[in-house]
Order: structure tokens, then C-alpha cells, then sequence
């Protein structure tokens, strides 16, 4: 039977010393990835808070715009909304006001008797 032949980088020893040492080497490499990754989140991050401070202006102004387009719409609506109440609604002149429909029978018929007193055109 023959001596078996020594071979150093086959002994479980050795083998196991290279895969310990491949691993840390693969360990570095992710390590360094990590590092890369956080470098480039921390600048997307800071990208993205810019992004958004400029945004929040933008929207302070479109908000300001909005409330004053809203400001002239309702000064400009307003006299027609007043008319429109104005024609739902008798007085008697003396303070007091009625709807201008009969709850009776639904028709803008209410009439103003004399100061105080309302009574609908059609059901008396
Ligand atoms: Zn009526």
C-alpha cells in the first residue's frame, strides 16, 4: 500500500482557511456596497428634501392664488347670491321676513297681509 502523497492545500485545515478567507473578502466587498448605498441614500435624501422644500413654496403660492381667485369669485357671486335670497324671501318692512313660497301648496304665491301677517294668494 502506498504512502498517500501529501498535499497541504487539501488537508480540511487549509481548505476551511480559504473559504474563511473568501468569506471575509466577500464580507468587505458587501460591506463596502453598504457604504455605497448609504452614501447615495444620504444624497438622494438630501435631493429629495430640496425637491421637497421647493414644492412646499410652489404649493404656498398656488395656495395664496387660490384663496384670492376664491376671495374675487365670491365678491363677484355674492350680489347674485343676495338677489337670489331677496326674491325667496318677503318683508313686511317693519323687520320681519317669510319665505316667499306657501307652505301649503309650494308656490311663491305668500303675500304680505299688513305688518306681521302673511297669507298665500291662492290658499287664503
Ligand atoms: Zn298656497
Amino acid at each position: 500500500m502506498a504512502t498517500p502523497e501529501y498535499k497541504p492545500y487539501e488537508s480540511p485545515y487549509m481548505l476551511k482557511a480559504v473559504h474563511l478567507a473568501a468569506l471575509a473578502e466577500k464580507e468587505r466587498e458587501m460591506e463596502a456596497n453598504i457604504s455605497d448605498l448609504l452614501i447615495a441614500k444620504n444624497e438622494q435624501t438630501v435631493a429629495l428634501r430640496e425637491e421637497n422644500d421647493r414644492l412646499r413654496e410652489g404649493l404656498e403660492g398656488i395656495k395664496e392664488e387660490h384663496d384670492s381667485l376664491q376671495r374675487a369669485n365670491w365678491d363677484y357671486i355674492m350680489p347674485f347670491v343676495l338677489d337670489a335670497l331677496r326674491g325667496e324671501v318677503i318683508e313686511d318692512g317693519f323687520g320681519s321676513s317669510w319665505s316667499a313660497y306657501c307652505a301649503q301648496c309650494g308656490e311663491k304665491t305668500m303675500q304680505i297681509v299688513r305688518p306681521g301677517k302673511v297669507q298665500c294668494a291662492k290658499c287664503g
